[in-house]
């Protein structure tokens, strides 16, 4: 494998005796620039509104300005200041995620009532500029409620932010064939194929612009990704541009949690 990487290290001890040692460093390396990369990105993100908040202090310290202005410099200092909350909690979200090594509690998670209020919040965060309809069957899951509650709200927010005012989201839970599975469907603005093997990437998205202007850190399906990891299920994209996506996240049979009642 000529992209692998060795490292050999010569150890020795007494003068007779030598001790040869290897190291597969390709992983270390991977994990390395993938750090790196992180790094680099999350402060840049940060970076922007950041520039944009000392730039009105300086400009608000330095000069007179009427009672309007101060308002509305104001106004546009308290959104920066939001969105580097949000990255931050996303980012250590993510980081959380990542670190752990314990797989999720088996503690049964009720997906009906979650899902019901996901909905509601998904409806607010519409302001009912979107017809939203939730299908639901009574399964639970065995995990982390709150882990679960991150990535399937992620999901929802994802299909309100990308599909203009007046179009349509379904989201069903229930069983389908094996696995259970969670579908939202969205006819908004869609992907074009070539993204759809990097969407779960940090900080990658379709479109800078449009993911800022809707409050996107582009961290979301990186979350959804590892929390999926950790309960044993797959995401599923399907996408056309101009048309629409379908996200859907399937769990094995072996993740579902008995009812007790
Ligand atoms: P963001 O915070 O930018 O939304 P995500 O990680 O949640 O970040 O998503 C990554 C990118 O995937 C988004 O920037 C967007 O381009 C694309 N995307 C995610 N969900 C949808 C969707 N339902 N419809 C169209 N594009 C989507």
């Amino acid at each position: 494998h000529h992209d692998r990487k060795i490292l050999v290290q010569l150890i020795s001890f007494e003068s007779r005796r030598q001790i040869l040692v290897t190291h597969d460093v390709t992983q270390n390396e991977k994990m390395d620039t993938m750090r790196r990369d992180f790094i680099a990105n999350a402060s840049h993100e940060l970076r922007t509104p950041l520039t944009v908040i000392n730039g009105f202090l300086e400009h608000a310290l330095s000069s007179e300005m009427n009672e309007e202005t101060r308002q509305r410099q104001l106004h546009l200092m308290a959104e920066q200041g939001q969105r580097m909350q949000r990255l931050v909690a996303d980012m250590l979200t993510l980081t959380r995620l990542e670190s752990l090594v314990q797989p999720p509690s088996s503690d049964a998670v009720r997906i009906k009532p979650l899902l019901n209020r996901l909905v509601e919040e998904a409806r607010a965060l519409s302001g009912g500029k979107h017809s939203i309809t939730l299908q639901v069957q009574d399964v639970d899951l065995k995990g982390n409620h709150d882990e679960l509650e991150s990535a399937f709200a992620n999901l929802l927010s994802n299909a309100v932010r990308y599909t203009p005012d007046g179009g349509r989201i379904d989201v069903s839970w229930g069983m389908d064939d094996e696995c259970a599975s969670l579908a939202v469907a969205d006819d908004g603005i869609g992907i074009a194929a070539e993204h759809l093997s990097r969407l779960t990437e940090r900080f990658y998205r379709v479109d800078k612009t449009r993911s800022r202007a809707t409050q996107g850190t582009g961290l979301g399906l990186a979350i959804v990704k590892h929390v999926l990891l950790r309960h044993r299920g797959r995401l599923e994209i399907t996408s056309e541009y101009g048309k629409g996506s379908r996200f859907k996240v399937s769990f094995q049979r072996a993740q579902l949690a008995l009812r007790q009642d």
